[in-house]
């Protein structure tokens, strides 16, 4: 009878658990390589001040057991964080995703969402030159739904590719109304293993992007070269936590499968060339698309400084700034 019990439950929770949040998932799916070099060039592409600095906002927070992130990855819990980057550039700034509103963070399972911080970020969106998404999930886009009554001026820096235009259209329709085409060539249609030869943009000074779709149709990597040569890599949600590169695991089937859409093999694939890259070009720092515990690691992080929270000075304060902004002759 016990053994009939034991056999039942390892049946009805043990082969579960396994299949949802310890399976490895397709670890025989084909490297999706990652040209650097051309990445390199198309940021060099477009002449003008490259980005000085990164700064990140930490718009929420939750504790998450490893392995949802990280497919078998333990069950101790990891910070993780919806973040929103600020590429600091003389004559404007590019911001990479717009964060998200209290009741997004709440649905999408960030049980600690910060206000000011989305505050700040709204702030930073509006005086951006450029705003860019790594992916078209709510927690990427979501904040830009604050954005629709400036529709107009918000869209004119929003360079998106084609699946991100239609999330945003689905999102805030008047916003996505008033968006320029799709950034071309971003604007593909391919399947992962074309698009790993085609999908390269250049986006700014500095800053050029590759398509790489797996996570979602519109997941894009964001290369970002300093003006002092420090390279970066934002690989968004392909790579939310460090460990998916170093363990050389994607998020589990629960996370990709029944918290989202994930196409995981191509997923791992990219994970490959991640992984490939970072053996290669060891200086090139890969910035993950959720880990907490690494963005605030001191020795091992990133070293980006973060987002002060201090509300915004009223219009009529920043003129000044604003005015010398537009009359900097570096623009
Ligand atoms: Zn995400």
């Amino acid at each position: 009878m016990f053994n009939r019990i034991a056999l039942a439950l390892i049946v009805l929770i043990a082969v579960p658990y396994y299949w949802l949040l310890m399976e490895r998932g397709p670890t025989s799916a084909p490297m999706l390589p990652i040209d650097l070099a051309r990445l390199r060039a198309e940021a060099a592409k477009i002449p003008g001040p490259r980005p000085q600095a990164v700064e990140y906002a930490v718009v929420a927070s939750q504790r998450t057991p490893g392995t949802l992130l990280v497919a078998g990855g333990g069950l101790k819990t990891e910070e993780t964080g919806v973040f929103v980057w600020r590429l600091v550039t003389p004559g404007g700034d590019t911001i990479i995703n717009a964060g998200l509103t209290q009741d997004q963070a709440l649905a999408s399972g960030f049980a600690n969402f910060d206000a000011s911080v989305q505050t700040a970020v709204l702030d930073w969106l509006s005086k951006a030159q450029r705003i860019l998404f790594t992916s078209e999930d709510i927690d990427h886009i979501g904040g830009l739904v604050a954005l629709v009554p400036s529709a107009g001026e918000v869209a004119g820096k929003v360079a998106a590719n084609d699946a991100q235009i239609r999330a945003i259209g689905q999102l805030a329709p008047r916003l996505a109304k008033a968006l320029a085409a799709p950034v071309e060539p971003l604007s593909l249609s391919l399947p992962a293993s074309k698009v790993a030869s085609k999908g390269y943009a250049a986006l700014a000074p500095g800053i050029a992007a590759v398509r790489t779709p797996g996570h979602l149709p519109g997941s894009q990597m964001i290369y970002v070269q300093l003006q002092d040569g420090r390279e970066y890599l934002f690989a968004g949600d392909t790579a939310p936590m460090r460990r998916n590169v170093s363990w050389l695991r994607p998020r589990s089937r629960y996370a990709a499968h029944w918290q989202g859409s994930e196409d995981r093999s191509a997923t791992m694939g990219w994970i490959k060339g991640l992984a490939a890259l970072q053996t290669r070009y060891p200086r090139l720092k890969l910035v993950f698309g959720h880990d907490l515990g690494w963005l605030q690691d001191k020795e091992n992080g990133p070293q980006f400084v973060a987002a002060s929270t201090q509300p915004a000075p009223p219009a009529s304060q920043s003129a000044t700034t604003g005015a010398a902004r537009r009359t900097d002759p570096s623009t």
